[in-house]
């Protein structure tokens, strides 16, 4: 689903009318020039591990409000993609993490609000007591071998598949903490 498109410039509250920019259909405003832009924007998650458990929101705000997600959200101005992911983490779940390895750039074109890049990060626990607050109702973990049927966005696919003994996720994690079953690193 795109992005909703704005019918009045929030720049100067002209009308605004669909131009084509770059094969694009946009709103732009003829009187000073604003257009709006649709551009992916930067997000981040965080992948939180504790032995085969995974740390899970459910999510208290539409898209997908009741369903499951790993913990994320838009990057504020200022904010690096790690520290979007240790600060959502904290605001949704309580917990104070830090964030280690980027494990993948995951495309969610399917947002409604806007598509994002969202940088899925590794997660180490430091501290913290997990209490949902902010966008998520619950905050909770689970076996990863037993998650709950409602997954909010692409995550199954895009995560959890791929956390399977032999997926690509679970050997880089593999990797990073020394544990590889194939011995390939030390
Ligand atoms: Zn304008």
């Amino acid at each position: 689903m795109p992005a909703e498109k704005f019918r009045f410039c929030p720049r100067c509250a002209a009308k605004l009318k669909p131009r084509l920019i770059g094969g694009n259909e946009l709103m732009a405003c003829d009187s000073c020039g604003y257009v709006q832009y649709l551009n992916p924007v930067g997000a981040a998650a965080g992948l939180v591990l504790r032995g085969e458990e995974v740390l899970l929101v459910q999510r208290g705000i539409e898209p997908f409000k009741g369903a499951w997600a790993i913990p994320a959200g838009y990057q504020d101005p200022g904010e690096s993609p790690a520290e979007a992911a240790e600060r959502e983490i904290l605001e949704e779940t309580g917990l104070e993490v830090r964030a280690g390895a980027l494990l993948d750039l995951l495309w969610v074109p399917d947002d409604p609000r806007k598509p994002a890049n969202v940088a899925l990060f590794a997660c180490t626990l430091t501290g913290g007591n997990l209490q949902a607050a902010d966008d998520a109702m619950s905050a909770q973990w689970f076996s990863l071998a037993e998650l709950p049927a409602d997954i909010a966005f692409d995550n199954k696919a895009q995560v959890f598949d791929r956390l399977v003994a032999g997926g690509d996720l679970r050997r880089r994690l593999d990797a990073l903490s020394g544990n590889s079953p194939s011995g390939f690193v030390d």
